[in-house]
């Protein structure tokens, strides 16, 4: 295990994307932030209108530990199921978590919008659809809504930047800063997972780890799914 954690990175470079990849990753990305950003002044107008804050900072936290626990579905699923050449989704989906856990320092070498963009993907539908449905004077409902798929889309748009930012190894001041306040992804929580890989799934903030990891509940839900699909 300790191996794992001091695998050599300096002799590796991300293996290179064609170039129209990127372009569409960056086209995700934009539009995803479009709607973002349109659904956030649209929050900012329905504060006016009399939505209390309070209630859309609450439903905020809510989403963004929603995108936690997605997180950690999502990577415990993959570490857990299938095989790094199961057809279709063993390359592109299994792979790039099984070899993170051999060379987990190599996250840090590929770009942004090569590497951390694809919930930008995910997320145009549900963004669209917001923005689409609600009228700009949208009622309470509508308005705690909208506020937890922003806080939902944030936690997501930045799970894999947290999770990457976790393995630097001297980060900038301000990250250093929210990874010690654990409002996202703290490095010294994240390392449970590389010591241990039935634990410590959740890589947005890491608030679920403590929880779900007393509780046994991955280890509980594999069980579970192992028994029904036997
Ligand atoms: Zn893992
Ligand atoms: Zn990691």
């Amino acid at each position: 295990m300790k191996k794992e954690l001091t695998a050599d990175h300096k002799d590796w470079s991300p293996p290179p994307q064609p170039g129209a990849l990127t372009t569409a990753k960056a086209v995700g990305v934009i539009t995803s932030t479009f709607f973002f950003i349109t659904l956030s002044v649209r929050m900012v107008h329905s504060f006016a209108l009399g939505v209390p804050i309070e209630s859309a900072i609450f439903v905020f936290i809510l989403g963004y530990i929603m995108a936690d626990f997605i997180s950690g579905i999502t990577h415990w699923f993959c570490d857990t199921f299938f095989e790094e050449d199961t057809p279709f989704i063993g390359k592109l989906v299994i792979y790039p978590f099984r070899e993170h856990h051999i060379h987990p320092r190599r996250i840090v070498l590929s770009s942004f919008i090569e590497q951390d963009t694809a919930n930008f993907f995910l997320m145009i539908p549900p963004l669209a659809a917001c923005v689409w449905i609600d009228a700009p004077n949208q009622g309470y409902v509508e308005s705690l809504i909208s506020c937890s798929l922003l806080g939902l889309c944030f936690g997501l748009f930045c799970t894999n930047l947290f999770h990457k930012w976790a393995h630097l190894q001297n980060p900038p001041l301000l990250i250093t800063l929210l990874q010690k306040s654990n409002l996202i992804l703290n490095p010294q929580r994240h390392a449970l997972h590389h010591r241990d890989h039935r634990r410590g799934f959740c890589v947005t903030s890491g608030w679920l780890n403590p929880i779900l990891d007393s509780i046994n509940f991955f280890p509980r839900l594999e069980r579970v799914i192992r028994y029904i699909l036997k």
